[in-house]
């Protein structure tokens, strides 16, 4: 599976939800290439007071509930097809669950991935 495969399940997994209040979710999704090119996806939740999660972080869940932890290659997009590059906090978790995955690639547009070697040179440890 290439970068431009998993762009198209990441978009296909969009799904805008309004939420009580000012809440909102799914108008970002993300999809996630396994070590042994199973794909998750995930969706991102908003609600008021910062509760809530980043897509990548609900995709990297159902990875972890399916026994994976090294991840290819990942890509989060918005609702209106524009690719997210991950936060610094999603960086950080993909980092955190396995060395490998200083190697993952991480989408920063429709044409353009970067390890996460390069986007986190100095990780916390
Ligand atoms: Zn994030």
């Amino acid at each position: 599976m290439d970068m431009s495969q998993l762009y198209d399940i990441a978009c296909r997994t969009v799904r805008p939800t309004r939420l009580r209040q000012d809440g909102y979710a799914g108008g970002v999704a993300c999809a996630l290439q396994t070590q042994d090119d199973a794909v998750f996806t995930g969706i991102c939740i908003d609600l008021p007071c910062a509760l809530g999660f980043c897509a990548e972080a609900a995709a990297i869940a159902e990875m972890l509930k399916n026994g994976r932890t090294i991840i290819k290659r990942i890509i989060t997009v918005r609702e209106d097809g524009a690719v997210l590059s991950a936060c610094g906090r999603c960086r950080e978790l993909i980092r955190q669950l396995h060395d490998d995955n200083i190697h993952t690639l991480i989408a920063v547009s429709r044409t353009e991935e970067i390890s996460l070697e390069r986007l986190l040179p100095n990780p916390w440890n």
